[in-house]
């Protein structure tokens, strides 16, 4: 691995060299509870990387959490910490544009980490992008689209409150897909809350079910063709992350819908053996599972080789987390099945400048160099842990 190219004719090589890296924790309060199965959080928790390169640029990147170590296990007291002592030391002096050498760096340096991973390199294509004026979506192939359709999630718990919420979506032209997080509750308690947001939405939205790998092979069996009649047009990860030959057998049974793959994938292996397990419809593309953009790029293409169709997943992320996966998913061929950036949505604030533009049921890549977002100070003070 080539520590560092030789500069250019214009010393561009030697300014692209990564001089700073640093970490803060950032912790950003939600409008209301968000309940999965296995995990409540009333605040957002992020890790903010910001990267100054020897020209001067600077880069952020984001790692997300939903409520510390329980979606993955990574939180961010942990990521800063690693950041800080390992993938930092990692990659300074690398030219910021050796992506591929700095995910080669970081790997030698950490196991998996890939949330902390994915806010470096993000970081990177963002300060390389500010420094020759192009957004991160050039750098990754260039966008084949300029917005993304994008859904919300219902997670309350409580029926009435849900579809009061989803009609206020659908009203304002924000959302008309749904995302309802079940499982933290009893089966037979969800299938009644289904019911009663399916009847009350019909006509008016899409619904897909998220089970966060709440229930075993049994349960799906029975819940999963009760959704299907509910008219629910994806189901996400029912079943643990290690079930995937379960997940292959409920999906092979009459009357189960689409499968959406999650936990599952983290990386284009796991990503292979869901192929060859034939288990899953579509999987959910994440830059915490992937370790970055270079990696849901790699992802998408063992995916997209086997005709699984391509989901655009989010940790809740804030305008900059959720700017950095637009700019890759604007780069995918295919992208079926929309997003689900709704997350600076669902916060009380952000910390950046301009926040992402939500409109006619659609997100928008932002447009400017890098991932096309910059830190406000003021607020980053206002939110940073102390
Ligand atoms: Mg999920």
């Amino acid at each position: 691995m080539p520590d560092s190219l030789p500069p250019d004719a214009h010393g561009m090589a030697r300014d692209l060299a990564i001089a700073d890296v640093q970490s803060t924790i950032v912790d950003v309060p939600t409008v209301r509870r968000h309940k999965l199965s296995n995990t409540s959080v009333t605040a957002q928790s992020y890790v903010l990387v910001r990267v100054r390169l020897a020209n001067g640029a600077e880069g952020i990147g984001e790692a997300a959490t939903l409520g510390g170590p329980r979606w993955s296990e990574e939180s961010v007291e942990a990521m800063k910490a690693n950041i800080d002592a390992y993938l930092a030391p990692a990659v300074l002096g690398l030219r910021a544009d050796q992506f591929e050498a700095a995910g080669l760096r970081m790997d030698a340096a950490a196991k998996r980490n890939n949330a902390a991973k994915a806010a470096v390199e993000t970081a990177l294509f963002d300060a390389v992008g500010k420094t020759f004026g192009l957004p991160a979506a050039a750098l990754l192939g260039g966008a084949v689209r300029d917005r993304v359709p994008v859904l919300w999630t219902l997670a309350s718990g409580d029926p009435a409150q849900e579809v009061e919420e989803a009609g206020c979506k659908l009203d304002a032209r924000l959302h008309r897909t749904f995302k309802v997080k079940v499982g933290a509750q009893d089966p037979a308690a969800d299938m009644a809350r289904m019911r009663h947001l399916a009847r009350a939405l019909e006509g008016r939205a899409t619904l897909i079910v998220d089970a966060n790998q709440a229930w075993d092979e049994t349960v799906s069996a029975r819940c999963l063709p009760q959704l299907a009649e509910m008219g629910v047009v994806l189901v996400e990860q029912p079943v643990p992350a290690w079930n995937v030959a379960g997940l292959a057998r409920l999906r092979a049974r009459p009357g189960t819908p689409p499968l959406l793959a999650d936990e599952c994938v983290f990386d284009a292996h796991d990503m292979l053996a869901v192929v060859h397990a034939a288990a899953a419809d579509a999987v959910s593309l994440k830059l915490v599972k992937h370790a970055g953009l270079l990696g849901v790029k790699r992802v998408a293409a063992v995916a997209e080789a086997a005709g699984i169709g391509l989901y655009g997943g989010c940790l809740l992320e804030s305008s900059v987390g959720a700017a950095a996966h637009l700019q890759v998913f604007s780069t995918l061929r295919e992208l079926a099945w929309g997003c689900e950036h709704f997350g600076p949505q669902i916060l009380t604030g952000e910390y950046v400048t301009e926040p992402l533009r939500f409109e006619e049921f659609h997100v928008h890549l932002p447009t400017g160099p890098g991932i096309g977002v910059a830190v406000d100070e003021d607020r980053l003070r206002h939110y940073a842990r102390a």
